[in-house]
């Protein structure tokens, strides 16, 4: 049975026999809540370890009526002892809004977060993938950004606890794997918006259609002509899972994203025009650092995991509206963006 599905199963002792126990850090977030859902749906075991930062309870409520998922809260900071036969780290603040409140925490995060899973990666000898980012590219000058390309990132600005500590666990995957011959998986995600992002998160996409949901003005930094690749959470997803799955020789780094690119301002009128809000679009300062255009160069993805996003971006907003308004309307709220580290421990 591959992670994402018994595609090769016959019998149910043979997919019981190739179930595995898939550690998912961070599993409670947008990306990791997906992904929680979809190894459960392939018949895996899930252990969602989450210190509830930024994720949600919500996000994973659901999943516990399965005896085969468990959630674990705990900071990544610190080391853990768990079983499991493969590891997945998407823990990690991924705002800008929520990564820059505690910078320190973030970089800690990054680098200790990736060193203790590296580290337990070890002692099970079990392959592990890390969600790296297209901020390695920083504001990058090659475009589209290609894996090859080493980046253009600003070492001491706001996003560095964020780019740098991101780069620094790149560094350390590879190492782990040059040194110790372990199995590792680099994905370079681009921006991915989806269902189960929180209201506060903060991100372009859950910003824009809280507010045009709220008639509130929308905030578009700068003028607007910036761009983002955007890719939706399935699409994200389905490469994550390809690539977890993949032969031991191939570790990345590779992008994973939607190669169409979007004006921040083209974003908003598409939001207004699938609201049907008339919010108005008022224009802020751009933050420092902000990266002027991001698009992957997605030929290794093809290549590699024979796969490609096939969400259009007004099909996934749509979706992602639908979320939101559904949320709003009061019939599912999450428990608000935690920002303490005194959450309970169950979901
Ligand atoms: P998210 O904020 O929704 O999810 C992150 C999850 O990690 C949350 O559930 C949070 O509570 C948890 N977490 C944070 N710090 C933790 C810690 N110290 N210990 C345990 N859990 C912790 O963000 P997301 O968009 O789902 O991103 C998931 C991962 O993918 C992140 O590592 C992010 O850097 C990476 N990524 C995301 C995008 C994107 O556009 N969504 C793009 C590039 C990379
Ligand atoms: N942005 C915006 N209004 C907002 C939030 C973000 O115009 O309310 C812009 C931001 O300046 C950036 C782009 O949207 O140019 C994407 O920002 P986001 O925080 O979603 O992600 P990142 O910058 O990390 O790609």
């Amino acid at each position: 049975m591959g992670i994402d599905g018994a595609r090769n199963a016959r019998t149910a002792g043979e997919t019981k026999s190739r179930q595995r126990r898939v550690l998912v850090a961070g599993g409670a977030g947008l990306i990791g809540s997906h992904v929680c859902a979809r190894l459960l749906d392939a018949g895996h075991r899930v252990l969602c370890v989450d210190n509830f930062r930024t994720g949600s309870r919500a996000n994973v409520r659901p999943l516990l009526a399965n005896r085969r998922f468990t959630v674990v809260e705990h900071d990544v900071v610190e080391p853990l002892q768990l079983e499991c036969d493969l590891i997945l780290n998407f823990a990690c603040p991924a705002s800008p809004r929520h990564y820059q409140l505690d910078p320190v925490y973030t970089a800690k995060v990054n680098v200790l977060g990736a060193l203790n899973l590296l580290e337990l990666a070890h002692r099970l000898r079990v392959p592990i993938l890390q969600a790296s980012t297209s901020e390695v590219y920083g504001d990058p000058a090659v475009h589209p950004q290609t894996e090859s390309y080493w980046g253009h990132v600003n070492p001491i600005g706001p996003r560095a606890c964020y780019d740098e500590g991101k780069r620094c666990a790149e560094t350390l995957f590879m190492d782990f794997h040059r040194q110790y011959g372990m199995p590792v998986k680099i994905a370079r995600i681009f921006n991915t918006y989806g269902p189960h992002m929180h209201p506060d998160d903060g991100r372009v996409v859950s910003n824009f259609i809280v507010q045009a949901l709220g008639g509130d003005p929308i905030t578009l930094y700068g003028d607007g002509t910036q761009t983002r690749s955007f890719c939706y959470v399935d699409d994200t997803v389905a490469a994550l899972l390809r690539l977890a799955e993949s032969p031991p020789s191939l570790t990345g780094p590779i992008n994973i994203g939607n190669a169409t690119e979007t004006r921040m301002i083209e974003l908003a009128r598409l939001v207004l025009d699938l609201t049907g809000s008339s919010s108005p679009i008022v224009f802020e300062p751009l933050p420092v650092d902000d990266p002027v255009q991001r698009r992957p160069d997605l030929s290794r993805a093809r290549s590699e995991l024979g796969w490609q996003p096939d969400v259009p971006l007004r099909a996934g907003l749509a979706r992602t509206i639908e979320y939101f308004d559904r949320l709003l309307n009061g019939t599912a709220l999450p428990a608000p963006a935690a920002r303490s580290r005194s959450a309970r421990t169950s979901a």
